[in-house]
């Protein structure tokens, strides 16, 4: 096939695979071989891990039912080695949902205990008309952040945990969900992943069979649209009536500086962005100091966020965040300083009209599994720990009596902050698919009338199906250096990424592909993951190299043609404070 430079979407070149065919299973293992609990929360993130907290609250008033629901009665599945281990975000945070479900504690004890580090009280936002130049504009409404709180998701997680524990929660870490049981059309639990197989699905020595896992209710916290969701929406019809969901994706650096950052900054570009709707690149940058009172370290967090909606095949997040860190605005903040923490993560961006429908028979799907992500403000932590609370109420209630219908808190969280906020940038980003000039405008009338002009609902397209062209955006990057500007590889290495050499394959793609398609994926993933034979042809076809063991499980490849499955639990990053 010869080159069709600026017109190969990689939606032509779907993944293989069948979701609902591969991920359901339709007949559960027999009684003394499965595991039994009362709720089965899939994902030890900050959604699921509130709904563990909040769950073990109301379950604690109430012996009665929580004899009822057996010797476990919560279980949360981890893939990663440690709650945590794959969490990642900017993060700042509004305070409100995180002291409601631990009211007991001040944000001073937030700061003591390793996962908080700082009220904001400066912020100062800026174009970056050139690399050189930054210009400081009016805090547009959006990313006024006086009074919240810098976190790290990944720290903060590790605290839920710890309190789900004390609270009587059996947390199965190292454990990938692989298949969601189905039968009688309603959701029975999960499947747990295989443990010890090899390159080509053999079993090795160390070989674990997973195991069917059966809960009175399932909740689906995989983060931004995972595996197990993607099949219950196929299978519940979740998404119908609902536009596509569309993504973003960050790379985030953690720095230790010699002098406290004074004020949280944001850059809204165009540098070192290409926004003609020819490249359609959209993003931003984030700059939050963090000041760690275990240790006494001044900490910033550093990071590039970029809509998948991008033409140019050559744009790379994580370049695009070493050739930012260039600008003199940041060099000032972090020249003498260390780099202490990398990583990368996709959001759910579609916001209110994306979200599918959170509830099916005996089921129920929390924070960025139910795309609940305000990308206006760059906003979701607050929002997973609400869906969490109401999911929770939302469980007790039914269990308690017996029942088994959560549809109740389908308009919980329609009448909550969630539903509210997500309701006023309804329509907010939608514009920018045009390209930054001409959806602009459009973007401002939006968030002045708070939604209401342009009214009604703008639709999205999904990103696969952006045609993409080979262009110059790579130009720009800088050479890594090794102590300011970093590689992909040795950005993965920081992570911990404990991926065996020899686990099987988890990256879902075709490796017969056009050239645009393969430098797409090759520049989109953080990890370096892709790799185009030297000796490949410079037009038509090529076959990829997939070196998946590099990946860090940012999902991004979901959302631009391909597919990521849950590797063997234990698998992937370590993240500690990202
Ligand atoms: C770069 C970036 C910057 C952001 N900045 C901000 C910010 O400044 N402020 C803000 O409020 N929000 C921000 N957000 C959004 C916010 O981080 C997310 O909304 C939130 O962290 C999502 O939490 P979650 O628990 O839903 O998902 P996650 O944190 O993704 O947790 C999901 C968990 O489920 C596990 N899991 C998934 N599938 C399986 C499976 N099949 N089996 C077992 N385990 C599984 C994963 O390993 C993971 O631990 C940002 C997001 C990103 C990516
Ligand atoms: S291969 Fe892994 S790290 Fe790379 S884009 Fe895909 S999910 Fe992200």
């Amino acid at each position: 096939m010869s080159s069709r430079n600026g017109a190969v979407a990689p939606s032509e070149f779907p993944p293989p695979v069948d979701p609902v065919g591969e991920f359901v299973k339709r007949e559960l293992d027999s009684e003394d071989e499965r595991i039994e609990v009362g709720v089965a929360i899939i994902g030890g993130g900050t959604a699921g891990l509130a709904t563990a907290n909040r769950l073990l609250q109301l379950l604690g008033d109430d012996p009665e039912t929580m004899e009822r629901l057996g010797e476990v009665p919560v279980a949360v599945i981890e893939k990663a080695k440690t709650c945590g281990g794959h969490n990642l975000s900017g993060a700042v945070m509004r305070p409100g949902p995180l002291q409601e479900l631990f009211p007991d504690m001040t944000r001073e004890q937030w700061r003591e205990q390793g996962f908080a580090f700082g009220e904001v009280d400066k912020e100062a936002v800026y174009m970056t008309p050139t690399s050189k130049r930054a210009i400081r504009i009016p805090t547009p409404p959006p990313f006024k952040n006086h009074g919240n709180e810098v976190v790290s998701v990944a720290a903060l997680a590790r605290y839920q945990q710890q309190q789900a524990e004390e609270g009587g929660a059996y947390i199965l870490t190292e454990t990938s969900a692989t298949q969601l049981l189905v039968t009688d059309g309603q959701v029975q639990g999960v499947r747990t992943g295989d443990k010890g197989r090899g390159k080509d699905g053999e079993p090795l020595g160390n070989f674990e069979p997973g195991t069917d896992v059966t809960a009175q209710a399932t909740v689906l916290a995989e983060g931004c649209w995972g595996h197990l969701t993607g099949a219950a929406i196929r299978e519940f019809d979740l998404a119908d009536h609902r536009e596509p969901q569309v993504w973003e994706l960050g790379v985030k650096e953690v720095w230790k500086v010699p002098k406290p950052l004074d004020r949280l900054i944001h850059t809204v570009g165009p540098w070192p962005l290409k926004i003609s709707s020819k490249y359609g690149q959209i993003g931003g940058t984030w700059i939050y100091p963090m000041h760690n009172e275990k240790t006494g370290d001044n900490l910033v967090s550093i990071g590039f966020v970029v809509d998948l909606e991008y033409a140019d095949a050559t744009t790379s997040a994580h370049d695009l965040l070493q050739l930012f860190k260039t600008h003199p605005l940041v060099r000032k903040i972090l020249e003498g300083g260390e780099r202490v923490a990398w990583g990368a993560k996709a959001l759910p961006g579609g916001g209110y009209w994306s979200m599918p429908k959170l509830t099916m028979p005996g089921a129920l799907l929390v924070g960025d599994s139910g795309g609940m992500v305000d990308t206006v403000a760059l906003k979701g932590v607050h929002h997973c720990i609400k869906s969490g609370i109401l999911a929770a109420e939302a469980i007790y209630e039914q269990l308690k009596r017996g029942g088994s219908n959560f549809s109740a808190y389908e308009q919980a969280v329609e009448d909550s902050s969630i539903g509210k906020e997500l309701y006023e940038v309804r329509n907010t980003r939608q514009p920018f698919q045009k390209g930054f000039l001409q959806g602009g405008p459009l973007v401002n009338a939006m968030i002045a009338t708070k939604g209401r002009f342009p009214g009604g609902r703008w639709s999205w397209h999904r990103n696969d199906d952006k045609p993409m062209f080979i262009g110059d955006t790579k130009d720009s990057y800088p050479k890594p250096d090794g102590k300011y500007t970093f590689d992909k590889l040795s950005s993965v290495y920081i992570t911990g990424n404990a991926t065996r050499d020899d686990a099987p394959n988890h990256i879902r793609v075709q490796k017969d592909v056009p050239r645009e398609v393969a430098e797409t994926w090759v520049w989109m993933c953080p990890a370096g993951v892709y790799e185009i034979p030297e000796d490949a042809p410079e037009h038509g076809n090529v076959d990829l190299i997939v070196n998946y063991t590099n990946c860090v499980q940012c999902g991004a490849i979901t959302a631009k043609g391909g597919r990521l499955t849950p590797p063997e639990g234990g698998d992937g990053p370590v993240y500690q404070i990202t």
